[in-house]
């Protein structure tokens, strides 16, 4: 597979990836294009096997919409929105269980969104009185310039091809529109942690961003960014608490998923000092890059 950010074919591979929330016998290969440093599957799953790598006890799925991120990890999204732009017309991608768009249709945004599984479509229309559109965005049939916002969080890492979709979100933006990102940043905790880092969910994830090849991706897609913000989070603390819950089903034999998508009260607070420390020096494995449309000639 060439490297979809630079094309090149010239890669090292990193760890066995195997998949943390269903542990199984499959195993994929994590590798780093040697031209520009994207981190990535390869070989990846087929779509058919990446499709069924999700399902019912999937974390961010219809039924377990109580386990969705709080709206606090939203924030820096909001900010960044509100800052530049009056509420407009926002379109989020791959929305799943999220409580943005209600949180930002009640801000006074006219909102839309897509998602790709056809019962959290169902969910968003029984509980927040939503139509999402089912399917990817390249197949929504949007209209170029008709949004003034567009969000893609914690979407990126899972989509084929990133380029082909931020190139999708800059043609149906309006001149000078914003685009908002979420997702995990190969900080050093990834290096330090490798295959045990929380941060890189395969078989789900087919991509792995860093700073640079996230922003290399939107420049390419032509988007110049604007800010990019760090969230104090601590994943050698949830990569920790991740390899205690494996070990604990493991010898209980439960076959129950392990995901550790929130750390006990008492051990957060133990942990913000380092995840403060890495947000401010830019090195935290959570990652919100804000950037506008470029102004064609
Ligand atoms: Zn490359």
């Amino acid at each position: 597979m060439a490297c979809a950010l630079c094309g090149g074919r010239d890669e090292r591979r990193l760890f066995p990836a195997r998949d943390k929330m269903f542990p199984g016998r499959e195993r994929f290969s994590a590798v780093r294009c040697r031209r520009c440093g994207l981190v990535y599957l390869n070989p990846r799953p087929s779509p058919q096997s990446h499709a069924a790598a999700y399902g019912r006890r999937y974390f961010f799925s219809a039924e377990n919409a109580d386990q969705a991120q709080p709206v606090e990890h939203y924030w820096p999204v909001v900010r960044f929105l509100e800052e530049q732009e009056e509420p407009g017309r926002l379109l989020d991608i791959g929305t799943g269980n999220s409580p943005f768009l209600p949180l930002m249709r009640e801000r006074g945004w006219q909102v839309a969104g897509t998602e790709v599984d056809a019962s959290l479509v169902q969910y968003f229309r029984q509980q927040h009185g939503i139509g999402l559109h089912c399917g990817e965005l390249q197949d929504a049939g949007l209209e170029g310039g008709s949004f003034d916002a567009v969000t893609i969080m914690g979407v990126l890492e899972h989509v084929s091809d990133p380029l082909s979709l931020l190139e999708e979100a800059d043609r149906i933006l309006a001149r000078g529109g914003v685009i908002g990102l979420w997702c995990f940043n190969r900080s050093i905790e990834a290096r330090l942690l490798g295959r045990f880092w929380l941060g890189f969910d395969a078989p789900r994830h087919l991509y792995s961003f860093s700073r640079r090849t996230l922003e290399q991706l939107l420049e390419r897609a032509g988007f110049a960014v604007e800010q990019v913000y760090f969230r104090p989070v601590n994943y050698l603390a949830y990569s920790g608490m991740w390899a205690a819950a494996r070990m604990r089903d493991r010898l209980s034999g439960s076959g129950r998923p392990v995901y550790v998508p929130r750390l006990p009260a008492l051990l957060e607070k133990l942990s913000l000092p380092l995840g403060v420390a890495l947000a401010r020096s830019g090195a935290s494995s959570n990652m919100y890059v804000l950037a506008r449309k470029r102004n064609q000639q």
